[in-house]
């Protein structure tokens, strides 16, 4: 095979469209580089090698040696310089880029090829000794570290001592001599930890970056990164070599990153970030504040320092221009890295830029009103998942606040929680279901497990695009970055700020769409949405194929979920309906009841309570469609379990002790999942199936009394896995139906259907299919009965299947295409062979689930059903899944 692309010089060898073989970022800069665009040249080492290298023991493919070889002198012949030259020596950086882009969880070398000789050329090439001392240190620093293995702390004593003991406060008072003697320092150092010297072959020191970037593609911070971004082990990352250009030149050099538009709220101004005499990993690492693009920004920020516009504005003029060809190239916001040597531009990097939710909306629509994209493409430029980030609540405008201190608006949303400064802490105290902020001087990519457990994250350092900012936006927590005036404890402790402290354990409130943090829990309210939503939102529903319903028993939910777009009801789970405060007594009454008579006694009492329900119900989703599930959950669930609790039922019901008791023991069941639930409670009890019914029919008659558009209940009977069961309950439901019609003298259309949620029933949906007139896949518990996998014990031993990658997602929140998804593409074609226009839907979670939304689609349901704050994220994946 072809193992490696060059790019660069005029012309590559790769181009955009090979993001599978060449990575996002080799892919992109080969297409920069043929749209003569100013980027230094280099190679990439495809994705295939580090497939091939991890199938391989870790073997490099045959021939790699030679291409790299071959490569890397055309990259001689375009710099008309030379690797491990003395006089006029190639530098190199080599950093990983897969499919994906994973932010900072892969290594990066930098100022490769620099040796104790080597240094002395770049010293007279660039005629800056300083210069090249300070790179050659920097090299030692960042190649020990992440090829050697040498703690990062190490060469940062080392450093710090140097500097406390000459009363130097910051690097830049370092002069070529100092740095000289902090190499043989570092060098030492090296020596010592490892047992041999630091290598001077650049040769050895490429191969040595090489492995370490693919062997980076296995570490922890990475795999996690994947598993939260489910991004699959087998993709593999690229590698590229690249000729170094060095923003770190002095006061007419500096590097830089920016987007094309904000990526906070889409609006269109360029944003962006650099810093003057500093190198590539400066600005995003967040250990330099740094200073604006436009003039515009900094005076909005009301900083002093000058924008780049202001500093250069010849070179600024250049990146602008290159923005704009890169812009209507890509036809999207880019997320660009460039560099300026001695006041030239270099581009690094461009990539479509990840962003807000909110700013997804608002750039799609933007550029389709200015021609760039179709409605079709706007839809599919939106992440679906990524709307649950706009229905995230914002600070009630009129509650008190306390402000404590400001950062910069990093990521939007309010949240408050209790104050933790590891992200340790935070993920223990999450999985105990509290509600947490963590707090840090900055993040890294091994903080990203308790980013993820923490409702919000604050940093007292680095920039709106520093790490916390950016994987805070991505994951849709609220966060706020750079709050410079927090004072944090080293011990973990607490932290102080403009004189106040706020303790671990201490609530604290942020807002990151303004950056602000207050002492406390501010209430928070609901959010609004944009224009752009219901603009993207109103296309999505012109292609979208399959209707979207809502899972919702209550008047609140269901007028939530209609808010939302809801075209209709998919499950009213009715035992919600049981246990409201005034009723549970009753249902109790009819499971301690001795016998049918008793049972029906209660029965009575309780119809009044779900006819009004079912009438609140049907006048909040007048004219839309609902299915209403009979009775599911075991009826020990409805009995109380602590003593106190027995005593006051028993008292309440005039019941003795004893009596409650030994109805709750002999309900006891060893595995109630799987035991008298759903259908087979009205198998043994069709007095319960009759009194839903009979609510049902009343409430509908009563509610359809002049009306235009009736309702027309769907009745669905749960946990079926024999026809003659749906029969018998189908038959029980026909006759209280009639009764109630005659008694009224009126009628009511109706039908009666059953979930499919045990894999029995997948199989015989033929059978099925002749009683029931529409199926509903209940795929929450058709995952536990096909994996024999418990719905409830499942979270304390799924992580490790997940880490192990024995699964690549929880089949509990994306369907398991593979194994339960068959059965459903069975059931639905077993039940369409019988009954050609069956009515198929979905209600599990999955529902909800973009992926599995995309694969109800492929088999052809008629909608889905899922809790409504997801509804909006399901028009939008449905209309997806139908483009
Ligand atoms: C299901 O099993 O998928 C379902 C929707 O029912 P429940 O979650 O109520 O068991
Ligand atoms: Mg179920």
């Amino acid at each position: 095979g072809k193992w490696v692309y060059a790019f660069g010089g005029g012309a590559s060898e790769g181009r955009s469209g090979m993001k599978n073989l060449l990575g996002g970022k080799g892919a992109n800069l080969a297409e920069m580089a043929n749209l003569g665009l100013p980027v230094p040249p280099g190679f990439t080492i495809t994705t295939e090698v580090c497939t091939a290298f991890y199938d391989n023991d870790r073997q490099y493919p045959d021939g790699l040696k030679e291409a790299v070889a071959e490569a890397l002198s055309k990259v001689e012949g375009v710099t008309g310089k030379k690797f491990g030259d003395t006089t006029n020596p190639l530098l190199v950086s080599v950093r990983s880029g897969a499919r994906a882009s994973m932010p900072g969880m892969m290594d990066t070398v930098l100022n490769l090829g620099l040796n104790d000789e080597t240094v002395s050329g770049l010293a007279k090439l660039s005629g800056d000794e300083r210069f090249a001392y300070d790179s050659y240190r920097r090299f030692i620093q960042m190649y020990g570290d992440v090829v050697l293995g040498v703690p990062h702390h190490t060469f940062e004593e080392i450093l710090d001592t140097y500097k406390d003991d000459r009363d130097y406060v910051l690097d830049t008072a370092l002069s070529a001599q100092d740095w000289k003697e902090v190499i043989a320092q570092y060098k030492a150092a090296v020596q010592e930890e490892l047992g041999r010297p630091f290598p001077q072959d650049p040769q050895e020191q490429l191969w040595g970056a090489i492995d370490a970037v693919f062997g980076s593609w296995m570490n922890e911070r990475s795999k996690t990164y994947r598993r939260l971004n489910n991004i699959p082990a087998e993709w593999g990352t690229a590698v590229n070599v690249q000729a170094m250009v060095f923003g770190n030149m002095g006061e007419t050099s500096a590097t830089g990153v920016a987007f094309t538009r904000n990526p906070s709220t889409g609006e269109r101004k360029v944003y962006g970030e650099f810093l003057i005499n500093a190198q590539g990993e400066d600005v995003v690492a967040g250990i330099r504040t740094p200073q604006n693009l436009t003039k515009e920004a900094r005076e909005e920020q009301g900083s002093d320092e000058a924008s780049l516009e202001e500093a250069m504005p010849e070179t600024y003029q250049e990146l602008s221009d290159v923005f704009s060809k890169l812009e209507d190239h890509y036809r999207d916001m880019q997320d660009i890295e460039f560099t300026i040597e001695e006041g030239k531009l270099y581009m690094l990097q461009t990539r479509n830029g990840k962003r807000t939710a909110k700013a997804a909306l608002k750039i799609a629509v933007d550029l389709c009103a200015e021609g760039k994209i179709s409605e079709d493409e706007a839809v599919l430029r939106v992440d679906p998942a990524a709307l649950d980030q706009l229905l995230h609540p914002s600070l009630d405008p009129d509650a008190p606040r306390d402000v404590i201190a400001k950062g910069l608006p990093a990521s939007p949303g309010a949240a408050s929680g209790e104050v933790v400064f590891t992200a340790d802490e935070a993920e223990e105290l999450a999985n105990q279901g509290r509600q947490v902020m963590l707090v840090r001087v900055e993040t890294s990519p091994e903080d990203i497990h308790g980013m993820h457990a923490a409702a919000g994250i604050v940093t007292a350092r680095g920039g709106m695009t520093s790490h916390a900012a950016v994987v805070a936006r991505g994951m849709g927590r609220a966060c706020v970055c750079g709050a410079g005036d927090l004072r944090i404890e080293k011990d973990g402790s607490k932290f102080s700020v403009h004189g106040r402290e706020v303790r671990k354990g201490d609530q604290i409130t942020i807002d990151g769409s303004t950056g602000e943090i207050f002492f406390g829990a501010v209430p928070t309210i609901e959010p609004e949405l944009s224009g752009d939503f219901a603009k993207v939102m109103e296309w999505a529903d012109k292609h979208r194929r399959m209707r979207v319903r809502a899972n919702a028993e209550t008047p609140l939910d269901a007028k939530t979920a209609r808010g939302f777009g809801a075209e209709g009801i998919g499950l009213c789970r009715t035992e919600h309906m049981f246990f409201d405060a005034d009723r549970i007594n009753v249902v109790r009454e009819m499971i301690l009841a001795e016998s049918e008579q008793g049972r029906r006694v209660a029965l009575d009492k309780l119809l009044p309570f779900q006819r009004s329900d079912f009438e609140q119900l049907f006048e909040e989703m007048k004219g839309l469609p609902i299915t209403i599930r009979l009775l599911d959950p075991p009826l020990h669930e409805f009995l109380p379990h602590g003593e106190a609790e027995i005593a006051d039922v028993a008292k309440a019901l005039g019941r003795e002790v004893k009596d409650v008791k030994e109805r709750l023991s002999s309900l006891h069941e060893q595995n109630p999942m799987l035991g008298h639930r759903g259908c087979r409670l009205a198998v043994s009890y069709p007095e319960i199936a009759e009194m839903q019914a009979r609510a049902i029919f009343e409430a509908g008659l009563a509610s359809a009394e002049g009306a235009a558009d009736p309702v027309q209940p769907e009745i669905m009977v749960p946990l079926v896995s024999t026809k003659k069961e749906l029969d018998l309950v189908k038959a029980v439901i026909d006759q209280t139906a009639a009764k109630v019609f005659a008694e009224k003298g009126s009628k009511l259309n109706y039908t009666v259907g059953t979930m499919i949620e045990l894999p029995r029933a997948a199989l015989t949906a033929d059978k099925i299919a002749h009683t029931a007139e529409f199926f509903s896949f209940g795929t929450n518990d058709l995952t536990q009965t096909t994996f024999g996998l418990s719905r409830d014990d499942a979270g304390s031993f799924l992580p490790a299947y997940l880490r192990q990658n024995i699964l690549d997602q929880d089949p509990f929140v994306s369907l398991d295409q593979e194994g339960v998804g068959q059965l459903v593409a069975i059931g639905a074609e077993k039940g369409r062979s019988v009954r050609s226009l069956i009515k198929l839907g979905i209600c599990g979670e999955h529902g909800g689930d973009p992926a599995s939304i995309s694969f109800c689609e492929g088999v052809g349901l008629d909608y889905v059903s899922c809790s409504p704050y997801r509804v909006p994220i399901a028009r939008l994946a449905a209309a997806q899944a139908s483009l």
